[in-house]
């Protein structure tokens, strides 16, 4: 089969390095890619958003699927393009189509599709400008943290979590009236404030059967003791080790089948990977958000994980028949350590020579940010690489993620030496 991944990160590289491992693969393309997919396919200088160029491409590469990485194109419907057009009809999309990618693309379509469902998550109101008022009144029956979220896709900087009430209602009122994130938050949601740790869980659905991939914990914080702003991802670990088998059972009835009936029953086709970030509360995990794709780093320590064929897993999610394949997993602990750019989530620069790739041992490098020029590789965004290791328990897994970092090099190259650190 020939295949297109679409995306440049972290996530897509591991999505080519496992892709590239099954015998049934004849020839793989990634759009656009990064220095270290075209290590395992050919890249193609193509936009995620551009469906026009991707259809073309299609065409032209004869390709048999199509695997969608990031959100954006998802919520822009890239999944629906393909179904009208007679052309590419009947090429397989790995991702969710329009409405059901609004499960990313509005959070209060996913707290509306949670309650109605019955899938434990935050009790919450949503507000527009037109009910500010309502907004400042429903904040003064909650008590702190406030926590506010617009609606709509605000690159992860669309959540705030206030102590201070006015503070909680100006910001409302900045996000409403003033749209502070643009047209994502002219609607804003309100919801109570959970206190747990998080975890991410991953489901692979062809919309009716579903598989439960390995759980994976992330670390989204610059600053080590998960301090200072936010970032994309600066390592993630698999499995979480609080995440036992009790606890998946109630994950597994609570959440994971009522999503998937839940799609069945309001009629939202999806064939892909839901990423449900989920908070233990006391034990009982609840939903923090629906994301329709896999998370990146979570993907570096998840699919490694995969022993399974990945082409015959979303073949069958195509046809429908996810219940006839097994999924074996790695029992080992998968780690992985974002390497990033100084300055980073604030600005960086680029453009710097990666050194000691060469001496990588037993350990897997997903790039995430980087091109090659003359055969050097370069840094080529926030996010740099990621260094995914194996061992039989965290700690294991850990120290052989930052051996292999200690060998790397790039000028004001950073990570943080705490990944893990309150498991
Ligand atoms: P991401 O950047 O992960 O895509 P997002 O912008 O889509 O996030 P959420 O995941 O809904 O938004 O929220 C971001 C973060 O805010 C969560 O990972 C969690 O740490 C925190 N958070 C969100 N909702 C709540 C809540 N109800 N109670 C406590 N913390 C919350």
């Amino acid at each position: 089969m020939n295949i297109l991944i679409l995306g440049s990160g972290g996530r897509e590289h591991t999505f080519a390095w496992k892709i590239a491992q099954s015998k049934q693969l004849n020839q793989l393309y990634i759009a656009p890619g990064n220095a270290g997919t075209s290590g395992l396919g050919v890249n193609l200088p193509i936009a995620v958003n551009d469906f026009d160029s991707i259809k073309a491409a299609v065409l032209e590469h004869q390709i048999d699927m199509v695997i969608v990485g990031p959100e954006d194109p998802l919520v822009n419907g890239i999944h629906d393009y393909f179904l009208d057009d007679r052309e590419i009809a009947h090429i397989p999309v790995i991702g969710p189509q329009k409405e059901a990618a609004q499960l990313e693309g509005s959070k209060e379509f996913a707290k509306a599709f949670m309650w109605r469902h019955n899938i434990p998550t935050a009790a919450y109101q949503s507000f527009t400008k037109d009910t500010l008022e309502d907004g400042y009144a429903f904040l003064e029956t909650l008590s702190p943290p406030y926590v506010l979220k617009a609606d709509g896709l605000a690159a992860g900087k669309g959540v705030l979590i206030l102590q201070d009430l006015n503070e909680a209602k100006q910001e409302l009122k900045a996000m409403l009236q003033d749209a502070k994130f643009g047209a994502a938050s002219a609607t804003v949601v309100i919801e109570e404030f959970l206190d747990g740790i998080e975890l991410s869980c991953f489901v692979l659905t062809d919309g009716r059967n579903f598989k439960i991939l390995p759980t994976a914990k992330d670390y989204k914080r610059i600053g080590e003791g998960d301090t200072g702003l936010n970032t994309g991802g600066m390592g993630a670990i698999s499995p979480v080790p609080f995440a036992d088998e009790s606890f998946m059972d109630k994950v597994r009835r609570q959440i994971v089948i009522p999503t998937v009936r839940g799609l069945e029953a309001d009629q939202l086709p999806y064939k892909g990977f839901i990423f449900i970030g989920l908070i233990n509360v006391g034990g009982n995990p609840k939903v923090i958000e629906y994301n329709v794709r896999m998370g990146d780093p979570e993907t570096e320590v998840v699919l490694p994980r995969l022993k399974s064929d990945m082409i015959s897993l979303l073949l069958a999610v195509h046809e429908g028949k996810l219940d006839e394949v097994e999924l074996e997993i790695d029992k080992r602990t998968a780690t992985t350590v974002m390497a990033v750019s100084g300055g980073y989530p604030e600005a960086y620069n680029k453009g710097y020579a990666i050194h000691g790739l060469e001496n990588i041992e037993d350990a897997l490098v997903f790039h995430a940010g980087t091109r090659s020029e003359s055969g050097q590789v370069l840094t080529n965004g926030g996010r740099v690489l990621a260094v995914t290791c194996f061992g039989e328990n965290q700690q294991q897994a850990l120290a052989k993620s930052y051996e292999n970092l200690a060998n790397i090099d790039f000028e004001k190259m950073y990570y943080r030496k705490d990944i893990g650190f309150d498991l």
